[in-house]
């Protein structure tokens, strides 16, 4: 007989990184080993102090980023406090002029008359435009203007009107616009709606492999025809049956037996697969 060797049941203890046998005497012997022992203290007091000075990391690398965050922020600040600044002097000022009755640019040397809201300048030749070689910034209404009328729709702060018109001014202050929001409502879908499980198809056809299954309520006409079709065929069957050969049966005795045992078996599954369907 051959003998089998089999190995006891080990144990591994993971603070010494030795294998000592499973049994309960050998674990709790080994336990109270003082190489264990000092083994164990060692390891939660460095457990402890990587705790330690893991928190003390997080907390120096909070203090960083929001000092990096506070930088960032101001310097963003500033730079947008230039842009600003710069923007403003792209655009210049209208200031308005006794002498000739007409808002003037110094920055872009155009006039605009607050009447007709035309602009006159031009290096070359100066002319009349409503739509001047400016930058949008520097348009009257969009730059700002000192002194002198405000024309009807270019109150502090808006836009100027493209159409010119300005027959499309902002309501007056302190009257609230009405508007009608339409909001679209989601309904909850049921979870399984996708797959079926919520509710089974109450029309169509049911179990329809292989020509078997069941006609839920509606049947289409080919549907209807094909039923038709197939008692036509039982009663042929049941008359050449009684018959017993007599008269013209178009088809044989044998033929007319084998397609009522055929649509019997397809009736027979197709109540089957409509009861596991739960139809029935
Ligand atoms: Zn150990």
């Amino acid at each position: 007989m051959t003998e089998f060797w089999k190995s006891n049941a080990m144990y591994w203890c993971d603070v010494c990184k030795c294998w000592l046998n499973d049994t309960k005497a050998a674990r709790l012997n080994h336990e109270r080993g003082a190489g264990h022992q000092a083994k164990l203290e060692k390891k939660l007091y460095d457990m402890t102090k990587k705790a330690e000075r893991d928190a003390r990391a997080k907390e120096v690398n909070e203090i960083a980023m929001h000092k990096i965050e506070a930088a960032a922020k101001k310097q963003y600040e500033e730079d947008k406090k230039a842009a600003a600044a710069a923007a403003a002097a792209e655009a210049g000022q209208w200031t308005w002029d006794k002498g000739s009755g007409y808002y003037y640019n110094e920055t872009h040397r155009w006039y605009y008359d607050p009447k007709t809201q035309w602009y006159y300048g031009g290096e070359p030749a100066p002319a009349w435009s409503q739509t001047p070689p400016l930058p949008a910034s520097a348009l009257f209404g969009t730059a700002p203007h000192t002194g002198g009328p405000v024309p009807l729709g270019h109150g502090p702060g808006t836009a100027p009107d493209p159409s010119g018109s300005g027959a499309a001014a902002a309501a007056p202050p302190g009257v609230f616009e009405k508007k009608t929001v339409t909001r679209a409502v989601v309904v909850p879908k049921h979870p399984a709606s996708d797959i079926g499980g919520y509710q089974a198809p109450k029309t169509g056809r049911v179990g329809g492999g292989m020509g078997a299954g069941i006609v839920l309520e509606e049947p289409s006409a080919g549907e209807k025809r094909k039923r038709e079709e197939a008692a036509a065929v039982k009663a042929a069957g049941a008359k050449a049956a009684a018959g017993k050969g007599g008269k013209a049966a178009t088809i044989s005795k044998e033929e007319a037996e084998a397609l009522a045992r055929r649509e019997a078996a397809r009736q027979r599954v197709a109540q089957r697969t409509a009861a596991g369907f739960g139809y029935l």
